[in-house]
């Protein structure tokens, strides 16, 4: 059983290519600059980079795209499939499926014409992930395609958790509440972690970090998310490299006004001019933020002061959320390798039970436990693996069907 999993963003594809029985990455790529000069296809077969390869060609559309990512499955050379009904599903990354979907599901007219109606909470990433599943219906019309949604791990949060204190028709007629999101990373590592804990997840209160560019805390209680840092946007939590996460929002007509801006203009300064970046003046990256801050850089040392902080006040909020915790997870880029601002995070956290091992957290992209031996609440890092969980998701419905 072979799964193809996409992510069509609005001008790249990132792709991976799983045999579902042997358990295996057969290829992935990615494909930048849909509809741009300087179109290119990175691919990677076998999952071996010494022998990635360049493909350059015009790529106007996402139908072209997806065509582009075929052919380099079916390549003489590169190739790792001799036909395209090798490919038994497609599992799509959809990353807002509003209060409609808590599952993952087989795409059909129905579910489109929803995805469409989503698009008004998501209208730079939805569109795009949309316009993916209609170039692979009209290129392999007879393959079962999945939608698997960021947002859908969430929906078990309860209400008093995503209604916003403002006034109840605005979530009634614009559906403004939090939905969160990266619902399948944070579900993911959830259920590695239960697996090195050896126990089922009903019982476990755990706490997941997804830090990388973008970056997320979710309460998970009983294999459930109950609380998550993002809400109605992608800004909202603890900063990440150039989102200002949680802000008084007073400060937004006072910006406003003072610097006579646009929405459009606020909205670009909170999401691309803030957060790490706005803080240090240094850059989004959080090595090149570590590196300003060893040198001596007062504003990096701060930026990562503040990360810091805001990331331990989201865990403690959330040990209280659920009334208790038993592991906190640490995945993506940030939290996979930032081995020092892991134990900035953890510093103070003792009072929960939660102590960091020095030694054990020297590890960067391994599933391995950091905290000391016998502590009450255990720390993990898990590399996170959405593709896979997609994968999962597409292979169990389509089984299904
Ligand atoms: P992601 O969005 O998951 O790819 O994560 C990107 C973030 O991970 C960037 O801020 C990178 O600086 C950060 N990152 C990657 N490697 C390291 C590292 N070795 N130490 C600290 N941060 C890292």
């Amino acid at each position: 059983m072979k799964v193809l999993v996409l992510n069509c963003g609005s001008s790249s594809i990132k792709y991976q290519l799983f045999d579902m029985t042997q358990n295996i990455v057969m290829a992935q790529g990615v494909l930048e600059r849909i509809g741009i000069n300087g179109s290119h296809l990175t691919h990677i077969p076998n999952g071996d980079s010494a022998t990635k390869v360049e493909i350059t060609g015009e790529v106007p559309d996402h139908r072209v795209g997806i065509q582009m990512v075929v052919d380099a499955l079916l390549d003489d050379k590169h190739g790792v499939i001799a036909d395209m009904d090798e490919i038994n599903a497609v599992g799509h990354r959809i990353v807002h499926g509003a209060e409609r979907f808590s599952d993952s599901f087989i795409i059909n007219d129905e579910i489109m014409k929803t995805l469409h109606e989503c698009s008004e909470l998501a209208p730079l990433h939805n569109p795009a992930n949309i316009t993916g599943v209609e170039a692979c219906s009209e290129l392999m019309p007879d393959i079962p395609q999945v939608a698997v949604f960021d947002t859908a791990f969430h929906q078990s949060v309860p209400e008093e958790a995503y209604i916003y204190g403002l006034p109840y028709r605005y979530y009634e007629k614009y559906g403004i509440r939090r939905y969160g999101f990266h619902g399948t990373s944070h579900k993911y590592v959830a259920q590695r972690c239960a697996l090195l804990m050896g126990q089922p997840e009903n019982g476990l209160k755990i706490v997941t970090c997804h830090l990388g560019n973008g970056c997320s805390i979710t309460a998970v209680k009983n294999g459930k998310s109950v609380d998550t840092s993002l809400g109605f946007g992608t800004i909202a939590g603890p900063i990440m490299g150039t989102r200002c996460g949680d802000i008084d929002p007073a400060i937004i007509p006072f910006l406003m006004d003072k610097e006579e801006l646009n929405p459009h203009e606020l909205n670009n300064i909170l999401y691309k001019e803030s957060g790490l970046l706005g803080i240090s003046g240094v850059g989004s990256d959080m090595r090149d933020v570590e590196k300003a801050a060893e040198g001596g850089n007062k504003r990096a040392q701060l930026a990562l002061k503040v990360f810091a902080y805001m990331n331990r006040k989201f865990i403690g909020a959330y040990a209280a959320a659920m009334g208790g915790i038993d592991a906190i997870v640490f995945t993506a880029g940030i939290g996979e390798n930032g081995i020092s601002i892991r134990e900035m995070i953890c510093q103070g956290l003792e009072f929960l039970g939660a102590e960091l091992d020095l030694e054990k957290n020297q590890v960067r992209g391994q599933e391995v436990e950091i905290s000391r031996d016998g502590a009450a609440t255990k720390i993990f890092v898990i590399p996170t693996n959405e593709e896979l969980m997609i994968a999962q998701d597409t292979l169990k419905l389509v089984q299904a069907l």
